[in-house]
């Protein structure tokens, strides 16, 4: 047994990782070359950041949310306007972005928010640190084990707390954790990684991801930002008001509807009783976003210290920037707030990207990118050899310009955590083309704490996003659709198939 247990680490640490990324180096080695220099990566994550709220993706939003800096990076860098997460929560969508993997994959296997990441499962900091490459995370990790394949880390607990922030430096225990009183999350994860690029070791290149709490619920804005939207009346999404008519009868059941189902920790005040329904969900959506959107005004200041300091180092040249989100988010679309279901706001995260030199400025594209092709992309930009597994693709030669004949077409989601206590959220899988979305809410599921134990009827949902871009319209019983849905249930079975994705 102990024997066994030591071969199995030897394959992981000698066999796998160091003969695999550094070919490339290699191979240049060999040639007399000299290696072409290779970038510095800044990873900016937020969470729970729905693209129609940065004012460059231009939703109805648009005149009242300021996002300065983000759009400086979309001006200067390529903005994706069809993004997908493959689940959209959080710990399992930082796992697919961290492995390249479906929640399924063999260095994977996180499918819930309950979920550990393996400690030994191979992911984009190891590879980058066999390479060569100075490696860090800073700032929510929520993969429950202990980063792994990081020079540096320093972590919030969990989800971590918006004022008077906790982090967990490396090398210390779950409860040492360090306080900074009087500051706030956004202010402090910038600092420590500002610190971390001011003092690294710069002969090497850096891979560095800044992890932003904001703006996950319950939406706790700095001080300085607390009156940013106060005397603005927020523009509401033509779908706030959705009854859910014709629709799976799993969706009107959910409970992530804005004002019915929050607390006053969400919104700061307490929750009047006396509205309808409708004057709740319209009253609580401005309380809601000002919440949200000042949230945010956090994350795009300090995404412009980050900017800065590149610019003052004269690094901006050599380091790619990554702004991103781990999922989106629903802001009153459908009456929700809140993510999981396979609908386009929740499905779909920003991705703005800087090159310069590299990157056209300024571009916008709409290729299916999903959050699982970053691990190949990085790795292909760093001159790093894909061990292989991954199920992402790398988008390299889109961000040169270019987009591959066969760049897929389909993609295939799925989410695990059936009827989930706090949400009540079905499990699903589905399936989305340019214009279509193909949901099947299988009626069972990974039950989660405080889960309803009760399996529902599968049914589907089928949406033209062409003529039906709000997704209200469920067009899976309509005679017309039959053939689109025969070739979409074909579609997904073929992606399930070639994911070896069991049921
Ligand atoms: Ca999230």
């Amino acid at each position: 047994m102990k024997l066994r247990r030591v071969l199995v680490v030897s394959v992981i640490s000698v066999g796998l990782v160091p003969g695999l990324v550094c070919a490339s180096a290699e191979r240049e080695a060999a040639t007399g070359k000299q290696p072409a220099k290779r970038p510095n990566i800044l990873f900016i994550m937020s969470d729970d950041h729905a693209s129609a709220a940065i004012g460059a993706y231009g939703s109805w939003l648009k005149g009242v949310v300021k996002t300065p800096n983000l759009d400086r990076l979309a001006r200067q860098g390529m903005r994706f306007t069809s993004t997908l997460v493959t689940n959209s929560i959080c710990t399992p969508s930082r796992a697919a972005i961290l492995t390249g993997q479906y929640s399924h994959g063999k260095n994977n296997g996180v499918y819930t928010l309950a979920d550990p990441i393996n400690p030994k499962a191979i992911h984009l900091g190891h590879l980058f640190q066999q390479a060569g490459y100075l490696t860090a995370l800073v700032g929510k990790w929520h993969l429950i084990s202990d980063p792994q394949g990081f020079d540096y880390w320093n972590i919030l607990p969990g989800q971590g707390r918006y004022i008077d922030p906790q982090l967990r430096p490396m090398g210390k225990k779950p409860k040492e954790l360090t306080t900074y009183k009087g500051k706030y999350s956004e202010d402090v994860i910038t600092d420590l990684c500002l610190d971390w690029m001011k003092n690294r070791d710069k002969s090497k290149p850096f891979l560095l991801f800044c992890h932003y709490k904001a703006p996950h619920r319950p939406w706790d804005p700095a001080p300085r930002f607390v009156d940013l939207y106060k005397d603005v009346t927020i523009p509401e999404p033509p779908t706030l008001l959705d009854n859910y008519k014709g629709r799976a009868k799993v969706i009107a059941e959910c409970k992530n509807v804005i004002g019915e189902h929050m607390v006053k920790t969400d919104l700061g005040v307490d929750i009047p009783k006396d509205k309808s329904r409708e004057e709740l969900r319209k009253w609580a959506y401005q309380v809601y976003m000002k919440r949200y959107l000042s949230c945010i005004a956090a994350v795009d200041e300090n995404v412009g210290r980050l900017l800065d300091f590149l610019d003052k180092e004269g690094l901006a040249d050599e380091t790619i920037v990554i702004y991103t989100s781990d999922q989106g988010f629903f802001l009153g679309e459908h009456g929700f707030y809140d993510k999981r279901l396979m609908y386009e706001p929740c499905l779909t995260t920003p991705l703005l990207i800087r090159y310069p030199g590299r990157v056209p400025g300024g571009k916008t594209n709409n290729d299916m990118v999903l959050n699982i092709d970053h691990a190949p992309t990085l790795l292909e930009f760093a001159g790093i050899a894909n061990p292989g597994g991954m199920h992402g693709k790398s988008y390299k030669t889109i961000l040169e310009g270019s987009t591959p004949k066969n760049w897929r077409k389909s993609a295939y989601y799925r989410y695990y955590m059936h009827l989930d206590g706090s949400h009540n959220i079905p499990a699903c899988y589905g399936v989305r083309t340019d214009r279509y979305t193909l949901i099947h809410y299988y009626g069972k599921g990974l039950k989660m704490k405080g889960a309803k134990d009760i399996d529902h009827e599968p049914e589907w949902e089928l949406f033209d996003r062409q003529k039906d871009p709000e997704q209200i319209r469920n067009a899976f019983s309509d005679p017309s659709y039959a053939g689109v849905i025969r070739d979409l249930r074909a579609e997904l079975e073929r992606l399930r198939k070639e994911l070896q994705d069991p049921l």
